[in-house]
């Protein structure tokens, strides 16, 4: 695991041999983590380019400028893609969620509208700001969790339109309590490129829902006897995918 601090700038920033910091990026490195000239840092360009071990060289009020040495592919990511659709719960919880399960090593997340959601779409539409918000804390658990990917937050998406998009996937999942350990059943099968793990509200998803998932493609998933609160189901439900290919 690298002991760098990681920045972030978009990829737009790296020309040739440097990288520029601006805004909130170069603030939080030159003021609040006092770091000056000659000193190392790592910096991800969100897309999977990480200029580790950079220099910095120049510092002035608005940007700083590192030498990047060499640039390092993919650097702190799983090699399976997983998205992660979860159920929208109330409060700041998907907040938590996001924080949470990137750092584990999801790598897209939907926020999700079902029959028994607890928040309306009018409380998530992109005026709310949330799906804004999301970004912001993806991004900044990509840096601190030392990855190179900057998770994608998709604007929340009704259940059925979802289930549409699961044949662009190699392996699709929803949690829901089940006999079957579908993982035992993957296990040394060809390890999935792209996965998709759906994750119900408070409430459960509707047996016309899990019916109509398992038509779409679906797979379901247990996570043993227990009820889960929502959000923790999206945790222990990605970690059991992204560990059951060894990816965590
Ligand atoms: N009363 C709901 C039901 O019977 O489905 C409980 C819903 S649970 C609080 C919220 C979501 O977390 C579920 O829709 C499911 O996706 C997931 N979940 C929680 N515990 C689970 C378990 N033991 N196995 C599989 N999924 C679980």
């Amino acid at each position: 695991m690298p002991r760098q601090e990681f920045f972030y700038a978009p990829p737009e920033n790296f020309v040739g041999e440097f990288v520029e910091l601006t805004g909130d990026e170069h603030h939080h490195l030159t003021r609040v983590l006092h770091h000056k000239i000659g000193d190392r840092v790592t910096v991800v360009d969100g897309a999977g380019n990480a200029a580790v071990d950079g220099e910095i060289i120049l510092s002035d009020r608005a940007v700083t400028r590192i030498k990047t040495h060499t640039i390092t592919k993919n650097i702190g990511e799983p090699a399976v893609h997983l998205t992660l659709a979860q159920a929208v719960p109330k409060g700041a919880r998907f907040d938590w969620v996001v924080e949470k399960a990137t750092e584990i090593g999801v790598s897209a997340f939907i926020p999700l509208l079902s029959e028994h959601s607890e928040v309306q779409p009018s409380e998530v539409q992109p005026s709310s700001g949330k799906t804004e918000r999301w970004r912001r804390l993806s991004l900044a658990a990509m840096k601190q969790s030392c990855r190179s990917v900057w998770p994608d937050v998709n604007e929340p998406t009704p259940f059925f339109e979802l289930c549409q998009t699961i044949k662009n996937f190699d392996l699709a999942i929803l949690a829901h309590p089940t006999e079957n350990d579908i993982l035992k059943d993957l296990a040394g099968q060809a390890m999935p490129r792209k996965a998709f793990l759906m994750v119900g509200p408070e409430g459960g998803f509707t047996e016309e829902e899990i019916e109509f998932a398992q038509k779409s493609g679906c797979k379901l998933l247990s996570l043993g006897p227990r009820r889960l609160r929502s959000e923790t189901a999206g945790l222990v439900a990605a970690t059991k995918v992204l560990a059951a290919f060894g990816q965590l």
